[in-house]
Parts: structure tokens; C-alpha cells; sequence
């Protein structure tokens, strides 16, 4: 499924800094620093487009708010995975009625996935008046150039661009933290998932250069962060639209090979693609966390058929079994839809039987959601909403099972984790991940966020650990006894 590589001339960019810093000069015309509010839904990559879209605002002049009714400007960068996201954002961009109301001349945008189905950019035209903006995931480099004609056309916009999708380097970031950041490695999906609308609304498989990647890679270790995510929807094709030349491996050895304590991970892994060279590349590189999310979706081959994910379940089961053979310490999570059409009690049973033979530190289980489109929601489907429900139940009690046996095998060992941030609590007052990714709790000193430091597991449930610190880069330091 070759693609023409539509690249966004580097020209473009700047073009639409040049409008930046004109809605700079208009904004600060109107004295008070303007402030603007961008609230994301859905996954990491719209995490990482969301950091764009406020690197452009905050070229503009915009400050950050939290508060709808302090802001000017508002972007709403939506999620179209399953029904339950786009549900809540109709329900809170209707709400905008009454900021907009409060606020005249703020400015409503709705961007991302959900826009770029034409029946969802139909609704929020006729039944959304108060949304000033729409423009899909393709359309988020020129966001300054729509905002600007909002701005000074007042008229509404839409733009959806219906092409298979474009790269855009340069475009300035804002990111939300200084210890974790999201890399982005390639967009879109080729492989059409029978129930999933991403390739629908990402576009084509489009690779980064892998010179791109690594100066980001490298800005980001020298600016100190110690925690990248690789970001893709199957980063194992990564390369392949390129020619190949290097791929996804390759890639974690070069960044892996980048001077400094830092860590790599990265989502999402399609199993068709994950190969004996991805596991070896990452149990020789010592900054790749030894963390794999490899969503099995289903155990029953009946169902991994009509869901087009081109692997069966020994060859899964297989792949695990390799993966632990390179890195027995491997911390393994997946994503699992319950309820694909006609599935039955029997290939229920095997999704459980599976689980159970893998015993997934951590498993995201979601019932499944009919999406427009897809071919999934024209298979007819006998069963109800009770009947998954049920199954969903029985898959959560399972997962939560397993995370909680295999987190009490931590108890009384000592491991590395990076401080990551506060958690708000008395007591355990900072957040912690283990190398695989785990969640561990600790009381410490606020200044050791950004550091490593190793801990001893005293206590766990099911979705954490719970530890004190040995020793940190600071050397020996105790919360109770620093003041
Ligand atoms: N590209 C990634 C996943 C992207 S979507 C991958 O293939 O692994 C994240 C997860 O949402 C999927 O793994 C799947 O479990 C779930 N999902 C996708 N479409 C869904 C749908 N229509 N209903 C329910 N869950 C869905
Ligand atoms: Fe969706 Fe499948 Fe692509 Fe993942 S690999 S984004 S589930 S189509």
C-alpha cells in the first residue's frame, strides 16, 4: 500500500509562525495576556498534537487556563475510538454554550479525530452554532492560518482535509512535563481493523525521517527529560513507507546510542509486525525499557479472523513466549475488546483461557463500539448489551486478579524507578514508574522529580506498588528525617 510521502514544506511552517506572531500583535492590542484552554481526549498521539496546537497558541501570546469561563480561545482535541469519547465531548461542547455566553468573542474549536468523520463535522455545523472551528488531524500544522481567518472573517470554518494524511516537521511544541515526553515516530494505520476507525480518520502509514527523530530525540535528553515514549499506532512498520531503510529497531538502537540517562518506550506494537529483531534490539539496549504493550484484542481465532488482525492465537502466544525468552523480567500489557459482534460464550472462553495462560501484568479491556464505517458494523450481532456487560465484568476480575498477584511478587525487592511527579496525597506524595512501567508510590522530597532512584517495594494492590527510597542520585535521603 505504497503512499506519495506528502510532505509539509518547511516554508509552510514558518508561513504560519509569520501568522502567529500577527494574531500576537492583535491579541496584545487588547491589553490583558489572552488565555486559552485545550482540552484532549483519547490517546497519546493526540496528547503529543494537543503539545502542538499549544506551541502555536503560545506563539500567539495565549497563556494556559484550566477554567472554560477565563478562556479566549478554547481547543477541543477529540477521540473517535469508541462512542462513550465522542458522547462526552457533544455533551461538553454543548456546555459552551454558556461560557461563550458569559464570554462574547471567545472562540470555540473542535479538532482531531472525531472531526474528520463528515458526519460528525455535519452535526457539530448544524446542531453546534456555538463552535467557531472545525479542522481534522491532517489540518492541525495550518491550525494559526484557521484561527486567524475565524478571527478576522468572523465567519465559522471548517476544514477537513480528505487526503491520507501529511508529515510536518518544525511545528513548535509546548509539552505538558519535564520528565516524560512523547516522540512521535509515524502516523496513520494501513491495517483496517475490522472494528477500528482509525485508518479511517489518521490517514495512511507515514514514517518520520529518522534524522527528524533523533534531533528531537536528542533536544529532548539535552533538555533533560529521562523518559521518551516512541509514539505510533503500529510503530513495528515503521520505515517500510520509507524504503526501509532503517526500521523500528534500528531506530531504538540510534536513540538508544544518544549519550545520558534517559529511558525508551513505545506504543503501540501490532503482533503481525513484532519480530525476533525488535526483541533482541531492545533486551541489548540498556536505556529500552524492558516494557511491551502488544494488544491481542481477542484468544479466539474465529474472532482474531473476522477482526482482520492477521495472527492467530498460538502465533501470539508464540510471540510471548520469545519476547520473555529475550527479557524474562518483561512487563506485558494488551488491550482486549469484549463483545465483537457474534462473539460467543465459547471464544469468550478462550479470551479468558488466553489471559490466563499469559498472565498480563496489566490488560485495557473496552466492550466493543459499533463505529460508522467500519466493516464491523454491518456483521450482524445476536447478542446484548447485558450479555457483554457480563463478559466485561468476568474479564475485569480476571485482569485485576493477575496485576495483583503479579504486583505482590515485587514485595521486598529493590528496583529503579524514575520520580515522575506529586500525587497530590499525604503520605505517598510522589509517583514513580518501575523500567516496565509500573506505578510505584513513594513519600520523598518533591525536588527528587526527574530523578532515578532505587526502591524497595513494601506494599501493593492492584494497580500499584508502594516503596521507600534506598538511594537516589542525591545519595541517601529520607523525607521524615530532611527538614
Ligand atoms: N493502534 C493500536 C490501538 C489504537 S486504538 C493497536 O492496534 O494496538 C486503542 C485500542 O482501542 C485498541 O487496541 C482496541 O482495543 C480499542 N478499540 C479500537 N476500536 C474499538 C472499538 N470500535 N470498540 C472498542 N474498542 C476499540
Ligand atoms: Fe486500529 Fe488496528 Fe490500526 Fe490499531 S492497528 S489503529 S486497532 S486499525
Amino acid at each position: 500500500m505504497a503512499i506519495k510521502r506528502q510532505v509539509i514544506e518547511d516554508s509552510e511552517i514558518r508561513r504560519q509562525e509569520e501568522i502567529c506572531a500577527r494574531i500576537f500583535a492583535r491579541v496584545a492590542a487588547g491589553g490583558a495576556r489572552p488565555l486559552a484552554l485545550v482540552d484532549t481526549y483519547g490517546c497519546q498521539q493526540n496528547e503529543a498534537d494537543s503539545e502542538k496546537l499549544r506551541g502555536y497558541l503560545a506563539e500567539m501570546g495565549y497563556g494556559f487556563t484550566s477554567d472554560e469561563f477565563e478562556a479566549d480561545v478554547i481547543v477541543v482535541n477529540t477521540c473517535a475510538v469508541r462512542e462513550h469519547a465522542e458522547m462526552r465531548v457533544l455533551g461538553n461542547v454543548g456546555a459552551l454554550n454558556h461560557t461563550k455566553k458569559a464570554r462574547p468573542g471567545q472562540i470555540i474549536a473542535v479538532c482531531g479525530c472525531m472531526v474528520q468523520q463528515p458526519h460528525m463535522a455535519e452535526k457539530l455545523k448544524k446542531s453546534y452554532p456555538v463552535v467557531d472551528l472545525v479542522f481534522g488531524p491532517h489540518e492541525l500544522w495550518r491550525f494559526p492560518e484557521l484561527l486567524e481567518r475565524v478571527m478576522t472573517k468572523h465567519k465559522r470554518v471548517f476544514a477537513a482535509d480528505k487526503s491520507d494524511g501529511v508529515v510536518a516537521e518544525g511545528i513548535p511544541q509546548r509539552r505538558d512535563g519535564s520528565v516524560k515526553a512523547w516522540l512521535s515516530v509515524m502516523y496513520g494505520c494501513n491495517n483496517f481493523c475490522t472494528y477500528c476507525v482509525v485508518p479511517y480518520v489518521r490517514g495512511r502509514e507515514r514514517s518520520r525521517l529518522p534524522e527528524d527523530i533523533l534531533a528531537e530525540a536528542r533536544q529532548l535528553v539535552e533538555a533533560g527529560y529521562k523518559d521518551i515514549t516512541l509514539l505510533g499506532q503500529n510503530v513495528n512498520s515503521y520505515g517500510k513507507d520509507l524504503g526501509g531503510g532503517t526500521d523500528f529497531a534500528d531506530l531504538i538502537r540510534l536513540i538508544n546510542d544518544i549519550p545520558g540517562e534517559f529511558r525508551i518506550r513505545f506504543m503501540t506494537s501490532h503482533p503481525k509486525d513484532a519480530t525476533e529483531k525488535l526483541f533482541r534490539t531492545m533486551a541489548e539496549c540498556e536505556k529500552c525499557c524492558r516494557q511491551l504493550h502488544l494488544p491481542v484484542q481477542s484468544g479466539s481465532d474465529r474472532i482474531l479472523k473476522r477482526m482482520n488482525r492477521s495472527y492467530d492465537r498460538e502465533k501470539y502466544l508464540g510471540l510471548v513466549a520469545l519476547a520473555r525468552q529475550y527479557m524474562p523480567e518483561l512487563v506485558l500489557t494488551t488491550d482486549i475488546i469484549v463483545g465483537f459482534p457474534d462473539e460467543t460464550e465459547e471464544d469468550f472462553a478462550d479470551t479468558l483461557s488466553l489471559c490466563e495462560a499469559v498472565r498480563f501484568d496489566a490488560m485495557f479491556t473496552f466492550i466493543y463500539s459499533k463505529r460508522v464505517g467500519t466493516p464491523a458494523a454491518s456483521m450482524p450481532d445476536p447478542y446484548t448489551r447485558a450479555d457483554k456487560q457480563r463478559h466485561f465484568d468476568q474479564l475485569t476480575e480476571l485482569s485485576n486478579r493477575i496485576s495483583g498477584e503479579k504486583h505482590r511478587e515485587y514485595e521486598g525487592r529493590t528496583l529503579r524507578v524514575l520520580i515522575d511527579g506529586e500525587t497530590g496525597r499525604e503520605g505517598y506524595n510522589l509517583s514513580s514508574r518501575t523500567d516496565g512501567g509500573r506505578l510505584v508510590h513513594l513519600s520523598g522530597d518533591p525536588a527528587l522529580i526527574g530523578q532515578f532512584a532505587d526502591v524497595t517495594i513494601t506494599a501493593s494492590n492492584t494497580w500499584a506498588l508502594y516503596g521507600e527510597i534506598r538511594n537516589s542520585e542525591f545519595g541517601i535521603r529520607n523525607w521524615e528525617n530532611d527538614s
